[in-house]
Formats: C-alpha cells, sequence, structure tokens
C-alpha cells in the first residue's frame, strides 16, 4: 500500500492533441475538511487508507495542492441532452487531475468533481453542493457493491466555500475513479464538427487503452462499436434488476466502457412503479425506469452516428438491431436468478412478468419483496405469511405463488439452498433516496458520521447485518415525496 506521492501516473489522455481537452488545475477552496472516504476505492489505486487521515490528502483532493504526477485538464465532449443535441458541454466542473497505474498494470483516472471553472463551464460557477456530491459518492460505491459495473469514488470533500443555487448551500467535491471517463458524447464533438481524423484518434485510443482484445479484429471500429452495444445492453439490464433509475440518460453520461456515469438525481423504485421518475426536472419522463432499455438503445444510436467515419451505416444499424435480444437474454437471466432458477423454461419471462405487474399493481417495495421472496418454501401448505402481507390484496399473488411453486419443484434444488443463492443476488440493502437525505442533512450539520456508516452498511448489501435492518426499511411517511432536480 502507497502513499499518496508513491502513486505511479501515466497520464496518456493528456498525450492526445491539444484540441481534446483544456489544461486548466482546479481552483482552491478555503477550509476543505474530509466528509466521506471509501476505502475499497483507496485499495483499487493500491493507496493506503492511513492516507485519509492526513491533511495534505484533504488538501491535495479539495484541488487545493497538486501531486507531482498530475497533468490536470478538463476533457472536452458534447452529447444529446433530452434528445437535442447540445455542440460543446466538457468538463465544466470536474478535472481529470491524472491517470493511477497501479502494480497490476490497471489504470484508473482520478477525477475531481466540483473543482473550480474550465473553459467548458459556459454559464457555471465549475462547483459541486454538498448534498449532490455524498449522493455521487454514495451512489458510486453502492452500486459497485451489487456488482454492477460504475465509476468509482475516492471521498467527498467539504469546504467552507458557499455555493449558489436555489438556496446558499455548502461547497464540495468528490474524488472519482474509473478506468476512463470517456463518453459517447466524446465521439459526438468531433463527429459534428466533420473533424474525423479526432473521430479516429479518440476509437483508436479506446481501442489501445480499454479494449486492446479488438487491436487485431477484421475491422476493429465495428468490434468496438459491438462491443460497446453489448456492455450498454447488459448494464441497463442490470440497473432494472435492481429497481435503479439513473435520471439524465443523455449521451455525455454514456460511458464508452460501459459503466454507470455521472449520478445526478437517481434513484431506487421502492413502491414498484415501472413509471418511476427519478428526476423532477425530467417532465416527459424521458428517463423514467421503464425506458431506460430504450433509452440505451437510441443513445447508442447516436454513438453510432458519431462513429460513421469509421463504420459502415449498414453493419453500425445491424449492430444496433442486436441490442433488444442482448438486453433481452440479460434482464431474463437476471430476473430469472432473482426467482432462484437455475435453468431456462419458455414460461420464466412471463412468470417475472407477471409478478412484476403484481408488484406495480399494489405498489409493493421492489427490493424487500425479491429478498422476501427468498423465504418462500415449496412444501404443501408452508406457511406464506410474511409475503402474503407485502400485498395489500394477496389473492392474484396467491395465485402466482402456485404456479411460481411448480416451477421451482422442476428445479430440484433444496429451500435452503435456493434461499442462499437468492440472497446472493436480491441485496437487502440499496440506497434508498431517504438514507442518503439524512445522511446529507446530518453533514450539513457537519456530522459526517451517517454518511459513513451507511457507506459500510451498503458495501456488504447482500448480507444480513441484522443490526442493520431499519436501512432496509422503506421510506418513512415524513420522506416519500424527497424531490431530487438536476440542480447540482
Ligand atoms: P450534468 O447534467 O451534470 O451531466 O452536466 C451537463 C454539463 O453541464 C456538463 O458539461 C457539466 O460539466 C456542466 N455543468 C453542470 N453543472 C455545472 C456547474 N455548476 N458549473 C459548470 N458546468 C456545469
Ligand atoms: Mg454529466
Amino acid at each position: 500500500m502507497k502513499t499518496l506521492e508513491e502513486l505511479c501516473f501515466s497520464n496518456t489522455y493528456a498525450r492526445l492533441p491539444a484540441s481534446f481537452y483544456q489544461q486548466v488545475a482546479p481552483t482552491p477552496v478555503p477550509n476543505p475538511y474530509l466528509v466521506g472516504f471509501s476505502e475499497e476505492a483507496a485499495k483499487l489505486i493500491e493507496l493506503n487508507p492511513q492516507e485519509f487521515q492526513r491533511p495534505e490528502f484533504v488538501e491535495i483532493f479539495a484541488g487545493n495542492r497538486l501531486l507531482s504526477g498530475f497533468e490536470p485538464i478538463a476533457m472536452k465532449y458534447a452529447g444529446h441532452q433530452f434528445g437535442h443535441y447540445v455542440p460543446q458541454l466538457g468538463d465544466g466542473r470536474a478535472i481529470l487531475l491524472g491517470q493511477v497505474q497501479t502494480a497490476t498494470g490497471a489504470v484508473w483516472d482520478l477525477h475531481l468533481k466540483g473543482g473550480g471553472q474550465t473553459a467548458y463551464s459556459r454559464m457555471g460557477d465549475g462547483r459541486a453542493v454538498l448534498r449532490s456530491s455524498i449522493r455521487e459518492f454514495l451512489a458510486c460505491e453502492a452500486m459497485a457493491s451489487l456488482g454492477i459495473p460504475t465509476t468509482r469514488a475516492l471521498c467527498v470533500i467539504g469546504t467552507d466555500m458557499p455555493v449558489y443555487r436555489e438556496d446558499i448551500e455548502t461547497g464540495a467535491l468528490v474524488l472519482r475513479m474509473a478506468p476512463s471517463h470517456i463518453r459517447f458524447g466524446s465521439f459526438e464533438v468531433f463527429a459534428h464538427r466533420g473533424q474525423t481524423d479526432h473521430v479516429k484518434i479518440l476509437a483508436d485510443y479506446v481501442i489501445q487503452h480499454h479494449y486492446p482484445h479488438l487491436r487485431h479484429e477484421a475491422n476493429p471500429y465495428l468490434s468496438l462499436f459491438r462491443e460497446v452495444v453489448s456492455r450498454t445492453a447488459k448494464l441497463v439490464a442490470q440497473w432494472q434488476s435492481v429497481g435503479f433509475a439513473h435520471g439524465v440518460l443523455n449521451t455525455d453520461n454514456m460511458s464508452i466502457l460501459g459503466i454507470t456515469l455521472d449520478y445526478g438525481p437517481y434513484g431506487f423504485v421502492e413502491d414498484f412503479d415501472p413509471r418511476f421518475i427519478c428526476n423532477h426536472s425530467d417532465e416527459m419522463g424521458r428517463y423514467s425506469f421503464e425506458q431506460q432499455p430504450y433509452i440505451g438503445q437510441w443513445n447508442l444510436s447516436a454513438l453510432g452516428s458519431a462513429m460513421l467515419s469509421l463504420i459502415d451505416r449498414e453493419e453500425a444499424i445491424a449492430s444496433i438491431r442486436e441490442y433488444p435480444e442482448i438486453f433481452n437474454q440479460a434482464i431474463d437471466e437476471l430476473m430469472r436468478a432473482k426467482l432462484g432458477l437455475q435453468h431456462s423454461e419458455a414460461e420464466d419471462t412471463s412468470l417475472w412478468q407477471k409478478v412484476l405487474n403484481l408488484l406495480a399493481e399494489q405498489k409493493v417495495d421492489f427490493t424487500n419483496f425479491f429478498r422476501q421472496l427468498g423465504n418462500f418454501q415449496t412444501a404443501e401448505g408452508a406457511n406464506k405469511e410474511p409475503l402474503m402481507r407485502m400485498f395489500p390484496q394477496p389473492e392474484p399473488f396467491r395465485a402466482w405463488c402456485q404456479t411460481y411453486r411448480q416451477r421451482l419443484m422442476r428445479e430440484g434444488r433444496s429451500d435452503t439452498e435456493r434461499k442462499q443463492a437468492m440472497d446472493r443476488v436480491n441485496p437487502k440493502y440499496v440506497l434508498r433516496n431517504y438514507l442518503a437525505q439524512i445522511a446529507i442533512e446530518k453533514a450539513q450539520n457537519k456530522d459526517f458520521s451517517e454518511v459513513n456508516r451507511l457507506l459500510s452498511v451498503l458495501q456488504r448489501p447482500f448480507e444480513e447485518q441484522p443490526e442493520m435492518n431499519h436501512y432496509a426499511q422503506p421510506a418513512p411517511p415524513e420522506y416519500r415525496h424527497i424531490v431530487v432536480s438536476c440542480s447540482s
């Protein structure tokens, strides 16, 4: 495990032509302090977790001091926002400090969000508020613990600098990590300006550093696109399987690596509702929970268009057409596992779709239902009370249970074994909005204990942690209608 000064950097993005980014250092902030930190994330970059306690750590990740390997830049990109092309976005408040190389050869971007203005800030102040920084920090680490590809987060730093949104708020910074923060929009920005040479440079870079196994394919660019299609389809299927809604699926928030990127007004659905809209600014519900699979494909079309100087149009279309099948296969597999099924039968899709319909009709808690389903007993006449109680009108669910029971009988697995398998895929703990909100309210009063306690619960989402039971409760009435919007 290394000290900060011992980290090795290999800043390959900064070796791309200057038109890919702006060289810009973070703008210092007054009186930074440590709010939250992830030891798991520190391990990924081989950083000794003791380093969190050093005053230099806080200074560095507040953007007040640079490590000698840093070459800070703001990345240029564009994107389709709510369906409309915006020619230039870019890191308006995030700065890629440097890329850490580990002993195993892994590379991690250290990406500081809230670090001050850049050439891409447009009208923005380059800053982030404490609430959204805590939300992003917790989401990164919670999603990773659920086994869902995502950016990671090393820490949240607060500061005495006021930030002006609808109200005056506490300013903060979050240090994100990922093998890359390249977005669909990183391609779009050059394609829409006719800079096809830049599109090629970027594609070559992505293949060299992130998809090296595609280098010797007959058409590496088409293979790259096809793999992004596949990874995106599988990622969205994983979101659907845990009830996660991203909230702002603009193409600038879509990762070329197929990882979850840019957590703003995201949400985990509680009382199941396929039309769940977690982003208060999304009036039309473009990014509602049930739209995500389609939006994934729509966004891939935008990426495909941006790559047309490298790949044949017909082949691009054919790749995009593969998306629904990849998605359907992935979601089927995930949902079968959630029901505790090992083998596949033709009727399985309708089995899980039916139960989702029941959850929606009767507003049953998505996470708690699947966790509780693990206790289902196949013996004739076994007590199903705790499950039945989740449904205000249990009759239709009782009927579903008959079919489910017969289906389980054909699996030939013991109840105990099935429960163990189900508990490994149906989390007990997810990042419910109100849990984040309580941690945020405490942090706003300088009590950071809840941020770190919540983090530790969410880092073991599949474990019972009986002393933490209350973190598995649905939102209490006073927290049911918290609104999150794009303001951050
Ligand atoms: P987002 O909605 O967070 O994905 O951001 C969309 C674009 O707006 C990105 O280019 C951000 O860098 C930029 N942006 C968002 N908030 C700010 C801010 N406070 N200051 C500068 N740029 C921002
Ligand atoms: Mg974004």
